[in-house]
């Protein structure tokens, strides 16, 4: 796989691709981001992650540099230069710009620097016989600003270095007794049947899969609630699922070093995974990723 990137309107080889040290996404961190799947060449939900980068980007008042069709021509483009017909994820920031010299305020009338990239996947087998993930808890000590997709993750860097560390996949993070999401994905669980998510909140990232998998319950008539989860309510789960765009459905197995249910990865998860690799074939072999 060659390695291209977009920078600032040109294709270049990324060793090539330089950012000015007055940019204020390196000095502050101020910008935003998305990764997006892409199966067999072809990107992912390319809609709501474009309309997600607009909250993004409507919340920290940057303006978008690129119209949904320019978007779309050149993730095209940077997929067919990097890895035509394969599975991969995009990255893409936008940050406020380079400043004249470092200072917290900024001028509206900056130019936005514009990176995308593109990177080889293996996205996860999901087999029958997967054997889950572990994951573990700790307290969110996140902003309450989640819903934005900001470059700032230090605190998210921090919590899933935690997990590794501590013999576990992901982090779960608690708020006020609430079960929120993970480090880096959405928070699903099954209790007597019912699938849980907890509602999209400030508090959140409203995660794409956690969308799709949403749609997909409701047009295959599978109760799936958004309603808040307690921390005990998390502990007495019979499945946990975490999502993300690269992990997509992740079943947990072990929480707290304890087995969720009787340890063994359940039926809906594997209901709602054949829904969702249905859905991603039927993108695939049609390219209607339209929910
Ligand atoms: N929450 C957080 C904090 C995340 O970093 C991610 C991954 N970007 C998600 C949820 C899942 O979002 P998505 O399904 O869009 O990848």
């Amino acid at each position: 796989m060659s390695n291209i990137v977009y920078l600032n309107g040109q294709f270049m080889p990324a060793a090539q691709a330089t950012i000015p040290v007055l940019d204020r996404g390196f000095l502050f961190g101020d910008g935003v981001y998305e990764v997006l799947p892409v199966y067999s060449g072809r990107p992912f939900a390319l809609a709501q992650h474009l309309a997600r980068l607009q909250r993004s980007l409507d919340a920290i008042d940057i303006a978008n540099p690129l119209s949904a069709g320019q978007w779309d021509e050149i993730l095209n483009q940077l997929v067919t230069q990097n890895c035509a017909g394969q599975d991969a994820a995009i990255y893409l920031q936008i940050t406020r710009g380079v400043m004249q010299k470092r200072d917290h305020v900024y001028p509206h009338d900056m130019q936005p620097t514009l990176l995308v990239m593109c990177n080889a996947v293996q996205f996860p087998a999901q087999s029958r016989d997967t054997p889950g993930i572990r994951v573990i808890t700790q307290e969110d000590t996140r902003w309450r600003d989640c819903y934005i997709k900001s470059l700032n993750l230090l605190p998210n860097v921090l919590l899933k270095q935690y997990a590794v560390e501590h013999d576990a996949d992901e982090t779960i993070l608690i708020r006020d007794g609430l079960a929120i999401e993970g480090a880096a994905s959405n928070l699903f669980i099954v209790k007597d049947d019912v699938i849980r998510t907890p509602p999209q909140q400030h508090n959140m990232l409203g995660g794409i899969t956690r969308e799709v998998i949403l749609d997909l319950c409701q047009r295959h008539k599978v109760i799936a609630r958004e309603i808040e989860i307690t921390e005990d309510e998390l502990h007495d789960a019979d499945e946990i699922w975490m999502t993300s765009s690269t992990r997509e459905i992740s079943p947990v197995t072990v929480l707290n070093q304890h087995k969720v249910g009787n340890g063994e990865v359940g039926p809906k998860w594997h209901q709602v995974i054949d829904l969702y690799q249905a859905f991603k074939q039927d993108v695939m072999r049609g390219g209607n990723d339209a929910m």
